[in-house]
């Protein structure tokens, strides 16, 4: 049922041809009216990014031996940040002319434990729930070290609290994965998004999943139903989460240290551009809350959806945030990107997103291959195709908002840095691969 009529929304949507764009699936650039110059700070605190910073310290000695892959980083989940100058000549040859600057790849795709953005904001929420509860049972300290996480006791006392999680996928690997380990019985509501391999890693570790036919947001709703009547179990809640918002936003703390060690400068003469794919908004939204704070009016933060799934800039452009799908305005939701198959924003998100966010851009399916193809070809990096929304996000800066954005903001393209955040893909098995390699839209 189509909720909205083209009628109201033209209300909220002052470019009527811009709605039309929207809803004929073409791939659009959009910028946010109501950013000011100031950064947010009503309903969530940098405070929380401290500490959750050093929640996750305190938890890298028990990581570095329940995760052996973390042993090299001590423990921190943390990822890589890189050059990636061929991929750079592929989007110069997609927008035909010269890219200035840097073009940068924030290695998300391969961050320990399960291989997507998602180990951020899920582990930490996971490990938030454990060091609660072993404090209120007297089982640590906080200055013990969190080694004894990794006891036979710590496991047989986890065994009797439960997790539950609405998912497209990864966001349910990140927390089965660290739910198990450390003993939880986790269930995992899945939406009919997810991927067969996803649902089968998660079943061999013991985790529970239940399947929906229906989408994401359908999935969310069941799995926050379920907990609620069960105080033993804690519900990792997707659309409203500070804890998980908050884990991301760490991301922006690493990103700073690694962009001074590398000796690049983000000031007025540095402008530093950031894309980020969108799902539900958490993982992109705490990692541009988290930049926003540290740079200021320095850092273009845009967001990149599928043009089946532009919840975000749905939400964010007519201000009605939660209150309105993509499906209200004839969209499919139907995506290859399955970690961006959401109808529906958070509006906790969308909120904090007003502020600070430059824009967002949506991105067609046969995009994410093409790209998933020629970063494997230059870069020999596999990343999943919601990840290659990012990709699209200067070509969609320079082909379709580079003079009202660039020009406007009188921007020094020379000196600019460009960070394509990619957020998921190592997990992804060696067939499934191969097959997205192949394919053409
Ligand atoms: C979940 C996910 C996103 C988007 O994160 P949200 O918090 O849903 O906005 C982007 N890329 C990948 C690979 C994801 O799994």
């Amino acid at each position: 049922m189509v909720k909205f009529q083209k009628q109201n929304l033209e209300n909220l949507v002052k470019d009527s041809d811009f709605l039309d764009n929207i809803t004929a699936s073409n791939p659009v650039f959009w910028l946010n009216d109501k950013k000011k110059d100031r950064s947010s700070g009503e309903e969530f605190s940098f405070d929380q990014v401290i500490e959750a910073e050093k929640r996750l310290e305190r938890f890298a000695s028990y990581l570095k031996i329940a995760f052996p892959e973390t042993k090299n980083s001590m423990g921190i989940i943390e990822s890589e940040l890189k050059e990636i100058p061929d991929m750079k000549k592929w989007i110069e040859e997609n927008i035909d002319e010269d890219f200035p600057g840097k073009l940068l790849l924030k290695c998300d795709y391969a961050l320990p434990i399960s291989g997507s953005i998602k180990a951020r904001g899920g582990i930490y929420e996971v490990l938030k729930y454990a060091e609660q509860l072993a404090i209120e049972h007297n089982l640590i300290d906080y200055d013990d070290d969190y080694a004894k996480f990794n006891d036979d006791t710590f496991y047989r006392f986890f065994r009797g609290y439960k997790i539950a999680v609405g998912s497209t996928g990864n966001l349910g690997l990140s927390i089965g994965i660290m739910g198990a380990k450390l003993g939880f019985q986790v269930t995992v509501h899945m939406s009919s998004d997810a991927k067969e391999w996803k649902k089968q890693l998660l079943r061999e570790k013991g985790v529970k999943v239940i399947e929906y036919s229906s989408d994401y947001s359908k999935a969310v709703e069941e799995g926050r139903n379920q907990a609620a009547t069960d105080p033993r179990c804690h519900f990792v809640d997707d659309e409203n989460s500070q804890a998980l918002f908050a884990g991301y936003a760490v991301a922006a703390l690493s990103l700073e240290k690694q962009l001074h060690d590398a000796n690049i400068y983000v000031d007025a003469a540095h402008p530093l551009f950031v894309y980020l794919p969108c799902g539900v908004g958490g993982g992109p939204g705490g990692v541009a809350y988290g930049l926003k704070k540290i740079y200021g009016d320095n850092v273009h933060l845009f967001f990149g959806e599928p043009t089946q799934s532009p919840c975000m800039l749905l939400g964010m452009m007519t201000g009605l945030h939660d209150e309105i799908s993509v499906t209200d305005i004839g969209l499919t939701n139907q995506t290859e990107a399955d970690g961006l198959a959401v109808g529906r924003a958070s509006k906790f998100v969308g909120k904090l997103m007003e502020p600070i966010l430059s824009g967002c851009y949506t991105v067609e399916d046969s995009f994410l291959f093409n790209s998933i193809r020629a970063m494997w070809n230059r870069e020999h990096i596999f990343m999943e195709p919601s990840a290659h929304a990012a990709v699209f996000g200067p070509i969609s800066l320079f082909k379709q908002g580079k003079s009202y954005y660039i020009e406007q903001n009188d921007l020094q393209m020379k000196n600019a840095t460009h960070l394509i955040w990619s957020t998921g893909g190592n997990m992804v098995p060696e067939e499934q691969r191969r097959e997205f390699l192949k394919k053409m839209l």
